[in-house]
């Protein structure tokens, strides 16, 4: 953490109440950012927010689905009232659906369930990046960080095809927005995690992640904090001129 490195930073972070995205939100606060929280659970981001508020910090706070444009137009409106226009967004919202401890194989794998994911993951991104662009683009600075996943460019049996799938279109729809947006002074880039340690882990049995830990160079599970370093870091005056990249967060597992 670098106090004050965001200080004078308007971020907004997506799936803000819970694991990774809660890391985030916390620690742009620490190093002195304006931050919105925008989740789906009403009481969660509301207890994040108000949390948040009590250690002292300028934060703002929404109930809203990613996958919906316009519960997101109606979000992004009344936050940017609260904290100012955005400059820095986070896509973090993401799921991972599993049926007892086990993602679904493609032969059983529902359509509906297919649609949701894709909604959350992958059509969560394009609504925020649509939103929230033009005042970056007219402002002639921004930062986009993409939430994809070790998943999305490695086989991975602990998660599904759809899961895989919206996080490898993450990596492609970041280098297109990095290549689109970089002559305004916008950069985007996207993080792998690997496993960390957050409420979504525990939907899969902990036997998996014995396994990820015995093939994972570090021997240990990431923490929530670990990401929100690397989010900070590429937001930060230190990483003006990397763009269009992918960094992993993942102990060394499934290094590429
Ligand atoms: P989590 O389940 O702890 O938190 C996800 C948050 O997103 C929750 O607060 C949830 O309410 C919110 N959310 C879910 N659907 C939403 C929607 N439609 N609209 C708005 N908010 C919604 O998950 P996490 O482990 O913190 O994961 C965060 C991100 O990191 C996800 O994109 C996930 O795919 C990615 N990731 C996690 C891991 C890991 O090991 N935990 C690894 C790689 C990538």
């Amino acid at each position: 953490m670098i106090a004050g490195r965001h200080s004078d930073r308007n971020v907004l972070v997506s799936g803000a109440a819970s694991g990774i995205g809660a890391a985030i939100a916390q620690r742009y606060c620490e190093e002195g950012a304006r931050v919105a929280l925008l989740d789906l659970n009403p009481q969660a981001v509301q207890a994040q927010g108000e949390a948040l508020r009590a250690q002292g910090f300028h934060v703002a706070w929404q109930a809203a689905d990613v996958g919906d444009f316009e519960q997101c137009q109606h979000a992004c409106a009344l936050l940017a009232e609260e904290i100012g226009r955005v400059d820095t967004l986070i896509n973090n919202a993401g799921i991972s659906p599993k049926h007892e401890g086990k993602p679904a194989p493609i032969w059983q794998m529902s359509p509906t369930e297919w649609q949701q994911v894709v909604a959350v993951n992958l059509n969560g991104a394009f609504n925020l990046s649509r939103l929230l662009s033009p005042s970056m683009v007219e402002q002639r600075f921004g930062r986009i960080i993409n939430m994809s996943s070790v998943a999305g460019s490695a086989y991975l049996p602990l998660v599904a095809a759809h899961y895989s799938a919206t996080k490898a279109a993450i990596i492609g729809f970041t280098r297109h927005l990095a290549g689109e947006l970089g002559a305004y002074g916008i950069t985007a880039n996207a993080l792998a995690p690997g496993r960390i340690e957050t409420p979504l882990l525990k939907t899969v049995a902990s036997a998996a992640n014995e396994a990820v830990i015995a093939d994972t160079p570090l021997l240990r599970l990431g923490q929530p904090c670990e990401v929100a370093d690397a989010a900070c870091y590429l937001s930060a005056p230190d990483s003006a001129f990397i763009t269009g990249q992918v960094l992993d967060v993942a102990g060394g597992w499934l290094m590429r």
